[in-house]
């Protein structure tokens, strides 16, 4: 069991090239960061390679008996690994948030031990017998964001040890401490080798797409690195799950009770600060109840406390980066220069330490501004004004993106109606962006391919074999 300080000595760097890590909500420098070279890449997947035979070897029940002990593991130094989290990446304890995160990493871990994936006869008769198995990939790529860095990395380290693959992973040069510190926790119990951690930037994550012995990749990020990703698969024909961005649209048909559903509106907006793949990032709100969405919104949201990741008290955090604040910020502003109506919030405070942004709601604006256009990933949601159906239709499915969507309504019949036609890989249903580790989950058009969790997620993970006779 690790204390925040015995944790962060674990993953502080020792000597050798490495980088800075301050609080995004404070600017305090918190510790230093190993950044690893190629030489380090080569010999972590040498490493990662070694440790094959002997965990494909184990029994599918000894590794399921591991992912539980995993999981376990997570929960004893379940505080340490949530401060660590909430220091380097700012997201707040409570809330849904650096507790909430941790805490899903050993659901998930459960979950894939949970799952099967069993052998399926699928030919027996005259004709012949052939059976489907599942083998796995070899050694699998895991390259993750700085948003949700220990969550999204269990996403895709679960299901690749439960199949008996090793992994190399390459956590963001953003929440590179996050990502040391859940791998320390979880190599306690794993033999080593079967999972390495190599830290660094997109050139690091580059290299490791590239590496011959990686059967397969597992990212999520960005469309633009997404498509980097792909021209880099080719020369090895490396398999792929791609979870990339998103433009949620939520809907609200003029059945619902706005004060009723406020709060479920609010966090699938503002879950993580804004900074989550499938938030709602755009809202369509029908003219007949317009005006009382809008009120009861920022009624409950300018409620709802901004602050230190470390201070109980807060909800909302800072944004992680400079960069992502200089985004939010951008885009509000192009959406004041075109007369839309701020609600709450869109004036942040330049003088206070760390990436603050308020959060804002910004209503009476057009399609066409950048803030409904383009992924905010972030505290700031535009409020669209809707009576056409058919129009607000063709408006959200107008994204290049399609990873999530969501209808609200009082009329389950009348909503499913609506999420038929909306083009995406899950559509909910009175909320937004819930996920289960037993339901599949990926992305439609630009928001990427292949899907994760669920018995779906293993075989992302596993190479399918069929014995024929
Ligand atoms: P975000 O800014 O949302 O984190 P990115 O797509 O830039 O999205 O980064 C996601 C992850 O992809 C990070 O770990 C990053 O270092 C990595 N990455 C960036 N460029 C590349 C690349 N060309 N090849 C592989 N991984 C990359």
């Amino acid at each position: 069991m690790y204390t925040y300080d015995t944790l962060l000595a674990k993953v502080t760097a020792a000597g050798g090239p490495a980088r800075e890590v301050t609080d995004p909500a404070t600017g305090q420098p918190i510790g230093s960061a190993p950044v690893h070279t190629l030489a380090d890449l080569d010999s972590a997947v040498a490493r990662a390679v070694d440790a094959r035979p002997a965990w494909v070897a184990q029994s599918d029940d000894e590794r399921r008996q591991t992912l539980l002990a995993l999981a376990d593991a997570v929960e004893e130094s379940a505080e340490a690994l949530a401060l660590v989290l909430s220091r380097e990446q700012g997201k707040p304890l409570n809330g849904p948030n650096a507790r909430f995160e941790v805490g899903a990493c050993a659901s998930w871990l459960r979950a894939n031990a949970a799952l099967d994936l069993p052998s399926e006869t699928v030919l027996d008769d005259e004709s012949g017998h052939a059976e489907l198995h599942y083998r796995p990939v070899g050694t699998v790529g895991v390259i993750t964001p700085w948003n949700w860095p220990m969550m999204i990395a269990i996403w895709q380290i679960a299901p690749s040890l439960r199949m008996g693959n090793t992994v190399v992973a390459k956590p963001s040069e953003h929440t590179t401490l996050s990502g040391l510190a859940l791998a320390a926790v979880l190599n306690d119990v794993l033999p080593a080798g079967v999972l390495e951690v190599v830290t660094g930037a997109g050139d690091i994550g580059d290299a490791l797409v590239r590496r011959p012995e990686i059967g397969k990749v597992m990212f999520t990020g960005s469309t633009a690195t997404g498509s980097k990703i792909i021209a880099a698969s080719a020369d090895n024909i490396t398999r792929l799950t791609l979870e990339l961005g998103g433009n949620d649209a939520g809907i609200v048909l003029p059945d619902v009770d706005p004060t009723a559903i406020a709060e479920d509106l609010f966090w699938g907006a503002f879950i993580n600060t804004g900074q989550t793949c499938a938030a709602l990032k755009r809202l369509y709100v029908h003219d007949d109840v317009y005006d009382d969405v809008v009120t009861a919104l920022a009624e409950l949201a300018s409620r709802m406390p901004m602050g230190v990741g470390t201070e109980e008290a807060s909800v909302l955090g800072p944004l992680q980066n400079k960069m992502q604040f200089d985004v939010v910020d951008a885009l509000v502003e192009e959406a004041k220069a075109r007369g839309a109506r701020v609600v709450l919030g869109g004036d942040p405070d330049r003088d206070r330490p760390g990436y603050f942004y308020p959060t804002t709601l910004v209503a009476d604006i057009d399609d066409d501004a950048e803030l409904v256009q383009r992924e905010q990933f972030g505290p700031a949601l535009p409020i669209v004004r809707f009576s056409d159906v058919d129009g607000m239709v063709a408006a959200a499915n107008r994204a290049e993106v399609g990873l999530g969507a969501s209808v609200w309504s009082a009329d389950r019949a009348a909503a499913i109606a609506v999420a038929t036609r909306l083009e995406a890989g899950t559509v909910w249903i009175n909320s937004h962006g819930g996920v289960h580790p037993f339901v599949p989950f990926g992305g439609a058009k630009q928001s990427g391919y292949g899907l994760e969790f669920g018995v779906e997620g293993l075989k992302s993970v596993a190479v399918p074999q069929v014995i024929s006779g």
